[in-house]
């Protein structure tokens, strides 16, 4: 019998991937949470539906959330996780050298389990015991409140806005994000799909224009994610990704896959429905 794990992308559709196995299913104190084998993505971790990532293309996604803000910031010495349960982006902010310390905060333990479990190569930096990485198990809209002028970079590595996700999509977190980060810090947060959250990216990228002098948006192909098309947005206190000086980027030594010095400047560059979205 064939199985077939679908996701509603939108109310009238879905995306299906076929199943060779089913290797957790459980329900968490804030989710549902599966880790499926499929023919076309590999390993997939699943939450409420909704899938997160897999295998196949998680290296795009990690990487981009991660080294676009760190090749920003031209000194990021200490770095916050929101979110980012699998790990991938926390493997991806230990490969730079200046790094010092990078915290996760991840509300939901169980999805930390199970990434190390059945998803290693993406939890690979929560295995190994790095001694920069520090996890907290809580939920990271009370960790931004309680901080100020604590971080250079913030990375929100979120899942949907909805159920324990919704408010950090806020206007009041971006406030506390604002106060968390140090005079010149900046943050990043994942924005959704350009084609099926227009409302939200509109919303989220007037919030952060209201408190960051630099607002950026950046899009990256994801194929796991509805439309393939993902957005990405940057608030910064002072560095601006789209003129740093990339000449001196050291992005050859990290073993990336996607991201390099030439996507730093490109992927800033936004269709025309993107801009007058965000007009
Ligand atoms: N790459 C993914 C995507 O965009 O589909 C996101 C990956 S990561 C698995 C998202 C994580 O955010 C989940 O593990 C979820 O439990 C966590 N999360 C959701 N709300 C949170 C909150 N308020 N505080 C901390 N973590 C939260």
């Amino acid at each position: 019998m064939e199985l077939w794990f679908s996701e509603f992308q939108t109310k009238n559709l879905s995306m299906s991937a076929r199943v060779k196995e089913t290797l957790y299913m459980g329900k968490s104190e804030f989710q549902d949470v599966a880790v499926v084998d499929t023919h076309e993505f590999g390993r997939m971790l699943v939450l409420d539906g909704v899938f997160q990532t897999s295998i196949f293309d998680e290296y795009i996604y990690h990487e981009m959330i991660a080294h676009v803000p760190l090749f920003t910031h031209p000194d990021p010495r200490k770095v916050l996780v929101i979110g980012g349960g699998d790990g991938g982006s926390v493997r991806e902010v230990v490969k730079h050298s200046q790094v010092e310390q990078v915290e996760m905060v991840e509300i939901d333990g169980v999805v930390v389990e199970v990434s190390k479990k059945y998803l290693p190569e993406i939890s690979a930096a929560l295995i190994s015991d790095n001694p920069k990485v520090s996890l907290k198990i809580g939920d990271g809209i009370g960790h931004m409140a309680a901080a100020e002028n604590v971080y250079d970079v913030i990375i929100v590595d979120c899942s949907d806005p909805i159920g324990p996700g919704e408010g950090l999509f806020t206007y009041n977190f971006y406030k506390d994000v604002y106060k968390a980060l140090k005079p010149d810090g900046l943050f990043v947060q994942q924005t959704e799909s350009p084609f099926y959250h227009q409302e939200l990216l509109c919303r989220l990228n007037k919030d952060i224009k209201a408190l960051f002098p630099i607002t950026r948006t950046y899009l990256a192909h994801i194929p796991l994610y509805p439309g393939g098309t993902h957005s990405f947005t940057i608030g910064s206190k002072k560095y601006d990704p789209v003129k740093v000086d990339t000449a001196g980027f050291t992005d050859s030594d990290l073993n990336l896959r996607y991201y390099n010095k030439e996507l730093h400047k490109s992927c800033f560059a936004l269709p025309n429905f993107v801009q007058n979205l965000l007009k």
